[in-house]
């Protein structure tokens, strides 16, 4: 994929002016990951209110809480959607593989294993990558712009909600009355893999439970 493009002014432009440039830039090219957090909910009904053709990658590592799986369901009943599904090897492989509880003894590989590796071979098929990242949601991605080139993955990386906070976030969701996560009013406003997501206190940053007990702040996927 080129690394060079011609962009518009797009940290001018608004989340949905940003989808619609890029289904025009990138027409089938395009696709969007769902982990089915509030992001997911938000950019879900977005693409389908513009009338947007974008497939769904789903990067489900098995290891969901029920809440999500129930929610991803919702999503796909209420918008019709057909999702994109890597393969990611069982538990029981993983446990035969790389031995027992990898979340434990080694969450990066676990991560790249049941994340990366999927989301590399999903994205081989697009130019373009829609995820829902913000700026505020952790140091790790303060940085992030609307639209950037990602080297590692050989796409664009589009991410209309750059510049949005949690509360404008759960606002669009409450107005739209889109189906979200109920695990987000029940403590955990960043959601993963029932063995790294803890619910946090108020005065905790919104990633803090998530692989609470290491260092890890993030799977890797959006590691630059
Ligand atoms: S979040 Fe935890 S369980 Fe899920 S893939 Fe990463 S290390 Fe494994």
């Amino acid at each position: 994929m080129a690394s060079v493009l011609q962009l518009p002014d797009v940290e001018a432009m608004t989340a949905e002016e940003c989808l619609l440039w890029a289904y025009g830039r990138f027409g089938d090219k395009l696709c969007l990951t769902c982990s089915w957090q509030k992001q997911s909910s938000v950019l879900v009904h977005m693409v389908s209110e513009l009338g947007l053709d974008v497939p769904v990658i789903e990067l489900d590592t098995g290891l969901f809480f029920q809440e999500t799986y129930e929610t991803r369901e919702r999503l796909v009943q209420r918008y019709g959607l057909e999702l994109v599904r890597p393969e990611v090897m069982t538990i029981a492989e993983q446990h035969r593989q790389e031995g027992p509880n990898l979340w434990e003894t080694s969450p990066d590989r676990c991560c790249h294993v049941r994340k990366v590796e999927p989301l590399e071979r999903a994205l081989k098929d697009f130019d373009a990558w829609i995820s829902g990242i913000r700026r505020e949601q952790s140091l790790t991605r303060k940085d992030a712009e609307r639209v950037e080139f990602s080297e590692r993955y050989d796409v664009w990386k589009i991410q209309p909600l750059v510049d949005w906070d949690a509360k404008r976030v759960d606002a669009y969701i409450r107005v739209n009355e889109i189906p979200y996560n109920p695990l987000h009013d029940a403590g955990y406003p960043s959601i993963g893999c029932i063995p790294c997501t803890r619910p946090v206190s108020r005065d905790e940053d919104e990633r803090a439970g998530r692989w609470a007990d290491s260092d890890k702040i993030e799977c890797g996927i959006h590691t630059r």
